[in-house]
């Protein structure tokens, strides 16, 4: 389903590539010139063009983005994005350094630049894949998606859209926008701009989609949220947008997004609102974008992707049993989660939790502790509670006061898109007296006997069956859960 992005270069013959655009690839060997770097890369702003040269050709693009780099009160360079026949381009260009992208997208390539200017300019040729999401399966053929029913309105305006926030205060902040509008950003289309249209969700739907991408994030110090203005108030470099649209600007993909771009974003090539897209026609359904989105914003916080060496060798690993990893195919698996690559001929074993902790923060929550020498002052469980666990090493603990004998019932609930099988366990002065961990289900339950005296009630996180062959490990089991206890 992958296709060409032919449709955004429609115009430009008038642009000129010097050679043939397949030279460009030709190799792979960094490529150096002693030729002063303002012969290298020159910007004519009255004629919004650009000519640079790699492999010995020289490219003139036109520039759709322009933006004034400015340092201090003084501008200092440019932020450029544009496109020739057959590529799109970004360069950042500030004093005497420069950084560049050269997409070559139906060769699935990238001339990468990162340099002083100072010396020579050496570009690497790169997988496109090494740079962004280009690939995320499509589902269904466009136009099946997400569709609403023709009766069911959809949400069309931010003025529809409810304001939903997962964690209000966290350090970091994803923006799921439904609606989109006007974009222009030096890594898109070009640097051209265009109209994102809306998802087109119903209410249903789009709290569909949220929820998905809200409990894949729970784990974090991250709020998910609808709300513009709590994207905007959060700093750059600790916020992504990431736009559900029904705009195919780049068809035959589920998603897009540049790996690392949370971090870099507002620095190099990026701008400081670089956002991702989830193209909804692609994904099939509403479950589908919210797990796309997951996947996209798992690039941007620098994740690569999960796929499968040897005979059944994949770049997107569709899971196994009831299963997958997020940064896989997740589409079509119940229990979706963070992966290092437990599973047999894992190609990844990238430690997601902890490289997604590293640039937004690890989750806590007031009543997790590491280990159970730190239950200081457990939570006194009453009614229900909500909790998370945001690593495996991490449980929960709680205390139940019983005055009277009788029956301790003690549960844990995980939502319909949790990622974490909960088990729970209860103890008395250091003896465990029971455990539950269901098979086939992340919820977990345990009735017993008691008598007077103080109990200790351990929340914690458990993997299913053979993380090798049709299950999964402990390491992915985060997540959210509703704790309750009762007492007959
Ligand atoms: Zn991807």
């Amino acid at each position: 389903m992958k296709k060409t992005i032919a449709a955004l270069v429609i115009g430009l013959i008038g642009f000129l590539i010097v050679g043939n655009n397949k030279k460009l690839i030709n190799t792979d060997i960094a490529v150096s010139s002693t030729t002063a770097a303002a012969e290298l890369i020159r910007f004519d702003e009255g004629k919004k063009e650009l000519t640079f040269s790699i492999s010995g050709q020289e490219i003139v693009g036109k520039v759709n983005y322009v933006a004034k780099r400015i340092e201090g009160e003084k501008p200092n360079g440019w932020h450029l994005g544009g496109e020739f026949h057959g590529g799109t381009f970004v360069f950042s260009l500030r004093g005497d350094q420069a950084e560049g992208m050269v997409m070559l997208p139906e060769e699935g390539l990238v001339w990468v630049l990162e340099n002083s200017l100072k010396f020579a300019p050496a570009w690497r040729l790169r997988k496109l894949a090494e740079v962004a999401c280009a690939e995320m399966p499509v589902v269904k053929p466009e136009g099946a998606g997400a569709a609403a029913v023709a009766t069911v309105s959809t949400v069309t305006t931010q003025a529809m859209v409810p304001m939903m926030n997962s964690k209000v205060g966290a350090k970091s902040t994803i923006l799921l926008d439904f609606v989109g509008g006007n974009i222009q950003d030096p890594v898109w289309n070009g640097g051209r701009a265009f109209v994102a249209a809306p998802a087109n969700f119903t209410l249903d739907q789009l709290k569909q989609a949220y929820d998905v991408v809200a409990e894949r994030y729970a784990a974090f110090d991250v709020n998910v949220t609808t709300d513009y203005s709590m994207y905007y108030a959060a700093p750059v470099k600790r916020r992504m947008r990431a736009i559900f649209t029904t705009t195919d600007f780049i068809s035959g993909y589920g998603g897009y997004a540049y790996i690392g771009s949370w971090r870099a974003s507002g620095s190099g090539c990026y701008s400081s609102t670089v956002p991702c897209f989830v193209f909804v026609h692609s994904t099939g359904n509403a479950k589908n974008s919210g797990e796309c989105a997951a996947h996209e914003v798992g690039h941007t916080l620098g994740l690569n992707h999960d796929g499968k060496t040897g005979a059944g060798a994949t770049v997107y690993y569709s899971g196994q049993g009831n299963w997958a990893p997020v940064m896989g195919t997740s589409y079509s698996k119940p229990i979706v989660q963070w992966s290092k690559g437990d599973y047999a001929f894992a190609n990844n074993r990238e430690d997601d939790i902890n490289a997604i902790a590293l640039n937004i923060g690890a989750g806590t929550s007031g009543f997790c502790y590491s280990s159970v020498n730190n239950v200081a002052s457990p939570v006194v469980l009453s009614g229900s509670l909500a909790g998370v666990i945001s690593n495996s090493s991490m449980s929960s603990y709680y205390t139940v006061n019983v005055a009277n004998s009788g029956s301790l019932t003690v549960s844990v609930n995980v939502t319909i898109y949790g990622g974490l099988n909960s088990a729970v366990e209860v103890s008395c002065n250091g003896v465990v007296l029971g455990k539950s961990n269901l098979t086939n289900s992340l919820n977990s339950n345990l009735t017993l006997p008691v008598k007077p005296g103080v109990y200790l009630v351990r929340v914690s996180g458990e993997g299913e069956g053979d993380p090798l062959t049709t299950g999964y490990s402990s390491y992915g089991s985060v997540g959210s859960y509703i704790v309750s206890g009762t007492l007959k």
